[in-house]
């Protein structure tokens, strides 16, 4: 990126194309390709202006200033890892400064004995793992975007992914954060014990913060031991409905997969599509089940059991070919994203009422005449509807936001959430407090403006 550092002794001020000021800042780039860049998200939306500037961020000292000055001249500022977020959370628009903290990306340490790393927030999530895996570990939230997103945006989005089934979210991976406050304070959360209670959970409190309380500056992440066996079956049914059947079976089944991936046939076809795979001739949706640790092939057979009488089940023969299925799966949102713009939703129901969602997500598809594609991570019950529009059409408008609207409606009924693991960003915001209600939202705007009385960070994201 080509950018230029401006020295305030020199009053090298720089205007830019708005009306902000950004002398001072470090590493500043006013370069429209620059804020091009930086200015959406993988969710679609396309904002109508462009941020005034970009702050690449190298150091915490780079994030300290930007914020310090930001506050000064009451500059509202986006913090951006790498971009992929789905929910319009790093978009940004004319009037305010980007901060891209992606350039800080070194891992700084890894503790095989404490079973921890401790990494700059521009680590990328597969990075951290390649790393880890050196000593036998792995880092357990993995995003399908894993070699795309960064550490950080992870934990400001609490992302989930496929192994979060056995593993739990970002939150159960993260000991404790060093964060830069709106003012430029330094903020220290939580620990490197596994356990420690003295004091409100600031941890939990920064994770999913969507970049509205403070900007995460380093990051200590609980590692855990590779397991030791991985077994992998792929199950084809003749719909999405029994294949959301057979994954509520699975949960009932009281084991603990690994991973449990869902995809409907239109999503096979755009994979197939895209990768020249076939997999939707075998079948009208699949489910892909792994579990690990010593009983996985103990517990592989109990999936089989289960899945065998709703489906036509395989169990993986090699590593190459679990490998294959798993690749299939990260490459639905890509595959999707040639057939047009995507929309993506996120709805999250109790595990017991998958084929419930996914009959009522047909309904909505007929009813306003939207393409729906689905997936899911279907062991935690979180979906994701995804609509497929034409390239002109606005994700923020029209039968896009319609579907969505419906969407949350229906996990709502269910029993459900608007959000599993993208957040809220810019594009859920119309039916948060329908979901939380008004006192939990006067509580979180409480917090927010108590941390950022200035009211300068990620502003209109979030809540
Ligand atoms: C193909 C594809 C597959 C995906 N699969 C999954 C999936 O399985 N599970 C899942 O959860 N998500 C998934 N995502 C969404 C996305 O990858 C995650 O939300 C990810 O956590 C975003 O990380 P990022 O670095 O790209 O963050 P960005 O998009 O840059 O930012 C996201 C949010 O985090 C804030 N932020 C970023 N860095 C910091 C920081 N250092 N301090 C404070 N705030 C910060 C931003 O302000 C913004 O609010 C997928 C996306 C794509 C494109």
């Amino acid at each position: 990126m080509s950018t230029h550092s401006l020295d305030p002794e020199l009053g090298d001020a720089v205007a830019a194309p708005g009306s902000t000021v950004l002398a001072g800042f470090p590493s500043v780039s006013v370069l429209e390709e620059d804020r091009q860049r930086v200015s959406t998200d993988r969710s679609g939306f396309v904002p109508e202006t462009l941020p005034d500037g970009v702050v690449a961020a190298r150091s915490v000292e780079d994030v300290v200033d930007t914020l310090r000055l930001a506050s000064l001249h009451r500059i509202p500022v986006v913090p951006r890892g790498a971009g992929t977020g789905l929910a319009a959370a790093s978009s940004s628009r004319a009037g305010e400064l980007v901060l891209d903290v992606s350039g800080m990306n070194r891992i700084l340490r890894i503790d095989p004995e404490e079973q921890l790393a401790v990494v700059e927030p521009g680590v990328l999530n597969a990075d951290l793992n390649a790393a880890a895996a050196e000593y036998g570990l792995f880092y357990a939230p993995d995003p399908a975007s894993t070699a795309i997103c960064s550490i950080g945006g992870n934990i400001a989005t609490n992302a989930g992914g496929m192994r979060c089934a056995k593993y739990g979210v970002t939150r159960e991976s993260v000991l404790a954060l060093r964060v830069i406050l709106a003012d430029g304070r330094e903020l220290r959360t939580g620990r490197e014990t596994i356990k420690g209670v003295s004091g409100y959970d600031l941890n939990a409190l920064m994770i999913g913060s969507e970049g509205t309380l403070g900007v995460v500056v380093e990051a200590t992440l609980r590692l855990r031991p590779q397991p030791v066996h991985t077994a992998t079956v792929a199950a084809f049914f003749p719909d999405v409905t029994a294949a959301a059947r057979a994954a509520s079976a699975v949960v009932a089944a009281r084991i603990q997969p690994s991973v449990m991936e869902l995809m409907d046939g239109p999503t096979l076809e755009a994979v197939d599509m895209a990768m020249g795979t076939d997999y939707r001739a075998k079948g009208g949706a699949f489910l892909l089940v792994q579990t690990d640790g010593y009983g996985a092939f103990l517990e592989q057979d109990v999936v089989m059991d289960v899945v065998s009488p709703l489906g036509s089940c395989e169990k993986a023969v090699d590593d190459e070919h679990a490998a294959a299925l798993m690749t299939a799966r990260r490459e639905a949102i890509p595959s999707l994203e040639k057939l047009g713009r995507v929309s993506i939703g996120d709805i999250g129901v109790p595990r017991g009422r998958l084929a419930e969602v996914v009959s009522g997500l047909e309904d909505i598809s007929a009813r306003t005449g939207v393409r729906i594609f689905t997936i899911a991570h279907a062991s935690d019950g979180n979906l994701h509807p995804m609509i497929v529009m034409d390239p002109e059409d606005s994700v923020t408008t029209g039968p896009a936001k319609v579907a969505l609207g419906e969407m949350f409606h229906l996990a709502k009924r269910l029993g459900g959430t608007l959000t599993g693991e993208h957040g809220i960003g810019l594009l859920k915001r119309d039916w948060l407090e329908e979901e939380v209600g008004a006192v939990p939202l006067e509580v979180m705007n409480t917090i927010r403006t108590a941390l950022d009385p200035l009211g300068i960070l990620n502003p209109g994201k979030g809540l």
